[in-house]
């Protein structure tokens, strides 16, 4: 029956994994997959999570089904938490939203609403390059995928004029995808300026944004800080969707925790894309799993869990930012590699876009057992005292050839 069904390819993160698992060098090191590790390499556990599963599990929750738009405490305070306390359509509840399974499943409930409902276009446009799944993802859910620019290669650095250019030359109406923050894989953001610059495109274009914001937090270590686009384009009267993720601000991965909202004109038109969001989810999964919400919801709903995450948090992404810092001075002061490697400091998120090219990162697997993605990006968080120096000694070698 299945004899015409083609090999598919491996997926390119999750192959570098294997290919590191089989690796025996004891020197070896896992830069492909984006998931926190703490300084010693290993998976992280946050203690605000241990807190809030011990809180869960002494109230003796039963193992009873989610409605199929899930724990509404908990998609209450994630809306609180990404769109904020002033904001217009949170305050006068035209927020639709629902959980999700974590932003992919977020990103895929989005996509097949915005296929079915959004009545101006069928296109959506992507970052070139962005996260490899959004391609596919929106692809399946039924829209049309077209690119605009965002990373200038030469400089390292963000597009800005063939960002805004292609924006300007899209048919009105088209959906744009916009990485609230620490855009994946490039780690080079907009400025607040650029974004504001961008809200004026969007809205003469009468383009939909649509935030994929999976990274809240984890840019500036600072929540509303990284907020920032999504709250300035609903401040500018901008209707919006949003996939949020709970998988790297909280560390809650596996437990696929996450949920998808859209700004509507008032709460009866709400209730209306409520009602479409369950006729999506029905069918595909009946209804989120649980305790990972529950978790997301306890530590959002208390002053001093919520204290200790935003803490938590940010000893997160400042970790980051000094291996980052780390890289930067032992390339360019004390081994003198060449080429420029400011980028690394100032990109900022879980990865950075070294630059370094495909026959490089297949010598830095080979020799030296440091595992990327072909394209240069590494996840930052795979670093730490104990291996910064091998890594940045392994880039150094293969630049030099
Ligand atoms: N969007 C972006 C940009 C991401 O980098 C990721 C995670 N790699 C996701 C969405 C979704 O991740 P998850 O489904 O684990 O929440």
């Amino acid at each position: 029956t299945w004899g015409a069904v083609p090999q598919g390819p491996p997926d390119p993160i999750l192959g570098i994994t294997e290919a590191f698992k089989a690796d025996k060098d004891p020197r070896k090191i896992n830069l492909g997959v984006g998931a926190y590790r703490d300084e010693h390499g290993k998976p992280y556990v946050l203690q605000t999570v241990k807190k809030a599963e011990e809180a869960v599990a002494s109230q003796g929750v039963d193992k009873e089904y989610l409605p199929i738009t899930g724990l509404a405490e908990f998609t209450a305070r994630a809306a609180l938490l990404a769109y904020g306390a002033e904001s217009e359509p949170l305050t006068k509840g035209a927020v639709a939203i629902t959980q999700s399974i974590s932003g992919t499943g977020a990103l895929r409930i989005g996509g097949e609403f915005l296929a079915r409902h959004y009545p101006h276009s069928k296109v959506i446009y992507v970052p070139t390059p962005t996260w490899g799944n959004h391609i596919p993802l929106f692809r399946d859910s039924g829209l049309e995928v077209r690119h605009y620019r965002y990373f200038d290669k030469q400089n390292v650095a963000l597009d800005f004029e063939g960002l805004k250019s292609d924006l300007l030359s899209a048919p009105e109406g088209a959906i744009v995808l916009l990485h609230a923050c620490a855009h994946n894989p490039t780690g080079i953001d907009p400025t607040p300026e650029q974004w504001e610059a961008l809200s004026h495109i969007v809205k003469e274009k009468k383009l939909f944004p649509f935030f994929d914001m999976a990274y809240q937090g984890f840019a500036s270590g600072d929540i509303a800080r990284d907020a920032f686009a999504l709250r300035h384009f609903v401040a500018q009267g901008h209707q919006v969707a949003l996939a949020q993720s709970f998988a790297k601000n909280m560390g809650l991965y596996g437990e696929r925790t996450g949920a998808f909202s859209v700004t509507t004109a008032d709460p009866e038109e709400k209730a209306r894309v409520d009602s479409q969001l369950k006729i999506i989810i029905r069918p595909m999964y009946s209804n989120p799993p649980s305790h990972g919400a529950r978790i997301a919801s306890a530590i959002l709903g208390d002053q001093a869990l919520y204290t200790q995450w935003e803490s938590e948090v940010k000893g997160m992404a400042d970790r980051i930012i000094s291996m980052r810092e780390k890289i930067y001075n032992i390339l360019t002061h004390d081994l003198k590699t060449p080429g420029e490697w400011g980028h690394i400091k100032t990109q900022i998120g879980m990865f950075s876009y070294t630059g370094l090219n495909p026959e490089q990162t297949q010598a830095l697997a080979q020799k030296a057992h440091v595992y990327m993605t072909k394209d240069g990006r590494i996840s930052m968080a795979g670093l730490n005292a104990g291996n910064v120096e091998y890594f940045a000694a392994s880039v150094d070698a293969v630049v030099r050839g």
